[in-house]
């Protein structure tokens, strides 16, 4: 193994950070060998197998290529929980996590109904169902394989979210669902100009819809959400949006123009504007 790790640092030395090889040699002995962390700490002397080495050598060779290593190993970890990770979905992001965190801390009710738009993975919906106990969740997409692995990680984690297809910028979602307490969203919103800032092994290999939206529209999605959530938010229910760290006034604006109420912007850990919630007190809309 002490041979293997070598190799390893050599070859993604100058592609990866130090720190990011380290982490990955571990993510490549669990995977070849099943390693824990502990193991992997003891076993050095442990030699590789023929068929070991050939898949740690396919796999160095892929993160050569800048591949995702989630892609790579087909799976990951949000929240703490397990996710089925494939090409066409979009990896769950660290600050994502954020966001479920303040859903779940904020949270009063004791069973309430919960929508995720435009889920992929399903890393937000399946968290929340796993850690508020009597909660509904459902999810949507616009997207065939994000719906497929939704499903599969709701199975992966043993929970039930109900996942339909509906794209929220063309027309109504065929499916009849309860009034809803809550209503999260992580949608795309890089814009297309920002292109140039993104990393190589984002914009090779993730899902563009899952990312960019045009220049001249960057809050399309959080106002056609913003109008969904009026109609189908119970009274007093929440908005949670994930957001482009450029647009956090432009957001909390738009909110409070169509009439939301206790609007929150929030940083995360980078300290960067990445989350917004919003209440709906319909008491407090103005008849027009
Ligand atoms: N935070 C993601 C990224 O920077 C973008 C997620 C999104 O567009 N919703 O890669």
């Amino acid at each position: 193994m002490k041979a293997g790790i070598a190799s390893i640092r050599k070859e993604l030395a100058g592609i990866y950070s130090n720190e990011e090889i380290e982490s990955l040699i571990f993510l490549i002995f669990e995977k070849v060998k099943g390693y824990s962390r502990t193991q992997f700490l003891l076993d050095r002397e442990e030699n590789l197998t023929g068929e070991e080495l050939l898949e740690m050598n396919q796999i160095v060779s892929r993160l050569k290529s800048h591949e995702p290593i989630q892609y790579i190993l087909g799976d990951t970890e949000f929240f703490g929980l397990p996710f089925y990770s494939v090409p066409g979905v979009l990896i769950p992001r660290p600050e994502t996590e954020e966001l479920v965190q303040w859903i779940i801390q904020e949270n009063k009710l004791a069973e309430p109904t919960v929508l995720d738009i435009g889920t992929g993975s399903g890393c937000i919906a399946v968290s929340l169902r796993k850690n508020i106990l009597n909660s509904t969740v459902l999810a949507c997409d616009i997207s065939r394989i994000c719906i497929e692995t939704t499903r599969r990680n709701a199975e992966l984690n043993r929970t039930d979210v109900t996942v339909f297809e509906f794209d929220i910028l063309n027309g109504a979602p065929k499916v009849d669902f309860p009034e809803l307490d809550i209503i999260v969203s992580n949608p795309p919103y890089i814009r297309e100009t920002e292109k140039l800032l993104i990393e190589k092994n984002v914009l090779e290999y993730e899902p563009e819809l899952a990312l960019f939206v045009p220049d001249d529209e960057p809050l399309i999605f959080y106002t056609r959400i913003a109008d969904f959530a009026q109609v189908h938010l119970n009274d007093g229910g929440s908005l949670y949006f994930e957001i482009n760290e450029a647009f956090g006034k432009e957001c909390v604006e738009m909110l409070r123009i169509k009439g939301f109420s206790e609007i929150k912007l929030k940083r995360d850990i980078h300290n960067k504007d990445r989350m917004i919630r919003s209440l709906l007190l319909k008491s407090g809309l103005i008849d027009r």
